[in-house]
C-alpha cells in the first residue's frame, strides 16, 4: 500500500524549497560539477512495489538532483539562450499543474482556451503586430515550424498531400538562409520533404548576416525552371549562433511576387520587439505569414510556451484539423479548438503563466529587463575589444556577441578557445558555450536571465579575463 501523505504540508515545503533555492541559486556553480553517471548512480535502479513516504523522497531529491542540475534561473548564465521562469509566472504553473487540464478542446476547459485566445493577442498587442493576426501557445518553436512547414506543403499542393502522400508529386522546395536554426532542417524531414529540398541561401558577411536576395530570387527561378514547386521561405531573426538577421520587408516582398508562404522564425529575439526601439530588426513582420517566437526564452514565461500567430489560421486548420466523432463539438458554434492549430492533440493549460506574468511585472517591467541585457551586452563587448588579447568576432545584435581570446603564444587558436570555454565553466562563476562563424571557433556571450543585474556582468568580464590569462 502507499503511505498516506499531507499534500497541503509538503505543498508548502516545495514552495519555500522554491523560493530558498531562487534567493541561493546566484552562489552555486552554475553548471554542475559532476561526471557523466553519478547521478543515476544514486538513483534506485528498479521502482518500488510500495509506497514510500514523502519524507525518503524529497530527502533524496534534496540530496541528489540540485547537484546534478544546469542552473538555468542563476543569474550568471550566459550560455546557449535563456530559458527564463519569472517567478510569479512559475506560481500560474504549479496552479496549472493542479488543474492538470487538457486543454485541446474549447469544452476540455473553456477558461483555458479563452484565455489563450486574450493571451495570444496580449502579446501580440505588446510585439505591435496588427489585429489581423491570430494563433495559439505551443510546447516549442521546433512545433511551430513543423506546423508552419506543413502549411507551406499543403498549400502548394492545393491540400492533396495529407490525403494522398508525397510519392509522384514534384519536389516542393523551401528557402532558408544559411545561419537558422536546426529545427527548419528537422521540420522539412518530418514533413516528408527532405533535407535536400531545404535551400540555404547565402548570407551578407555582417554585421546582420542576412539572406542574399539576389541569390535567393535566383534559387526560386532555377528551381521553376526545373520543374520543382516553391513552397515557402523560412525567414531568420536573431539566429541561434551569432543573431544573423535577415532583411524581412526584401525577403516579404520576393514571397509575394512569387506566391510563396512566409515563416519567421524569431524565436530568441521576438521576445525584445516589445521595446519599439529593436522593431527596426523585423521591420515588415506584419507581412509574413506565420511568426514564432519563444515567452519561454527572454520573456520569462517558464518552459513550455511558443507564441505562434499566424495571418490565416484557415490555412493552419485547413492543414492540421482532423476531428473523429469522439473530437466533435456539437451544437456550439464560433468556438477554436487549439489542438487544430497543431500537431499534437494534447495541450497543457500554457495561458495562465502569460498571464501572471505579464499582469505581475507589466510591459514597462519586462521591457526594462530586455533593455537591460542590451544595453549591459553590448558594455561587456566593448570593455573586450579593449583588451589586447581578445577579439570581438561578431558584435552585438541585441544581447548576443561573440569573441574570441587570441594569446598569441598558443598555436592553436581554435583549441585554445575550446580549453577557455571548458576552463570558464568549470570556475563555475559563469556559464559559456561555443560556436563556428567563418571556420573558426568563437565563444557566444548572451545575457538575458529574468534576474540579473549589472554586477554580473562585472563579474563576468573578470571570469572571462582571469581564467584566459591563467590558462
Ligand atoms: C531556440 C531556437 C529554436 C528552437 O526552439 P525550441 O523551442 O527549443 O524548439 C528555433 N529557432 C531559433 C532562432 C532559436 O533560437
Amino acid at each position: 500500500m502507499d503511505k498516506p501523505f499531507d499534500f497541503r504540508a509538503w505543498s508548502h515545503r516545495a514552495s519555500d524549497w522554491a523560493a530558498d533555492y531562487l534567493e541561493g541559486v546566484g552562489d552555486q556553480p552554475v553548471r554542475p560539477q559532476v561526471v557523466p553517471g553519478s547521478i543515476s548512480a544514486q538513483i534506485a535502479t528498479a521502482p518500488p512495489e510500495a509506497g514510500q513516504p514523502m519524507e525518503e523522497i524529497f530527502a533524496d531529491f534534496e540530496q541528489i538532483i540540485p547537484q546534478g542540475m544546469t542552473h538555468w534561473q542563476h543569474p550568471r548564465f550566459f550560455a546557449y539562450f535563456q530559458s527564463n521562469a519569472a517567478p510569479a509566472a512559475q506560481l500560474a504553473e504549479q496552479l496549472a499543474t493542479a488543474f492538470a487540464s487538457q486543454c485541446m478542446l474549447w469544452q476540455t476547459s473553456p477558461a483555458a482556451t479563452e484565455l489563450e485566445i486574450v493571451m495570444v493577442d496580449w502579446l501580440r498587442q505588446a510585439l505591435g503586430l496588427p489585429e489581423t493576426f491570430k494563433g495559439s501557445l505551443q510546447d516549442t518553436a521546433s512545433s511551430v515550424t513543423l506546423c508552419a512547414v506543413l502549411t507551406m506543403r499543403e498549400r502548394a499542393l492545393n491540400f492533396t498531400g495529407n490525403k494522398e502522400g508525397l510519392s509522384g508529386k514534384p519536389p516542393l522546395r523551401i528557402y532558408a538562409s544559411g545561419r537558422t536554426h536546426s529545427s527548419i532542417d528537422k521540420a522539412l524531414w518530418v514533413a516528408g520533404l527532405g533535407q535536400d529540398n531545404l535551400v540555404k541561401i547565402p548570407t551578407a558577411p555582417g554585421p546582420l548576416y542576412e539572406m542574399d536576395t539576389d541569390a535567393l530570387r535566383a534559387a526560386i527561378a532555377e528551381d521553376r525552371a526545373a520543374g520543382r514547386v516553391p513552397a515557402g521561405i523560412v525567414i531568420c531573426v536573431g539566429g541561434t549562433s551569432i543573431g544573423a538577421t535577415d532583411n524581412v520587408k526584401e525577403v516579404c516582398a520576393i514571397a509575394k511576387e512569387e506566391g510563396l508562404y512566409t515563416h519567421l522564425d524569431a524565436a530568441w529575439a521576438g521576445s525584445a520587439m516589445i521595446c519599439e526601439e529593436y522593431r527596426h530588426l523585423w521591420e515588415g513582420a506584419e507581412e509574413a505569414d506565420s511568426i514564432v517566437i519563444n515567452p519561454h526564452k527572454w520573456l520569462g514565461v517558464p518552459m513550455e510556451c511558443s507564441l505562434h500567430l499566424v495571418r490565416e489560421p484557415e490555412l493552419l486548420v485547413r492543414t492540421l484539423a482532423i476531428q473523429p466523432e469522439y473530437l466533435k463539438t456539437h451544437g456550439k458554434d464560433g468556438i477554436v479548438n487549439f489542438s487544430e492549430w497543431s500537431v499534437q492533440l494534447g495541450r497543457r493549460f500554457r495561458a495562465l503563466k502569460v498571464w501572471f506574468l505579464m499582469r505581475c511585472y507589466g510591459l514597462e517591467g519586462l521591457r526594462q529587463r530586455i533593455r537591460n541585457h542590451v544595453t549591459w551586452a553590448e558594455q561587456l563587448a566593448e570593455r573586450l575589444a579593449q583588451e589586447p588579447d581578445f577579439e570581438i568576432v561578431t558584435d552585438p545584435i541585441l544581447s548576443l556577441f561573440s569573441f574570441r581570446h587570441v594569446d598569441a603564444s598558443k598555436p592553436d587558436l581554435d583549441a585554445h578557445n575550446i580549453a577557455l570555454v571548458n576552463a570558464i565553466n568549470d570556475d563555475g562563476r559563469i556559464y559559456l558555450t561555443q560556436t563556428t562563424h567563418e571556420g573558426q571557433i568563437a565563444i557566444r556571450f548572451v545575457a538575458g536571465q529574468f534576474d540579473m543585474a549589472e554586477s554580473d556582468l562585472e563579474i563576468a568580464f573578470e571570469a572571462i579575463t582571469e581564467v584566459a590569462r591563467g590558462l
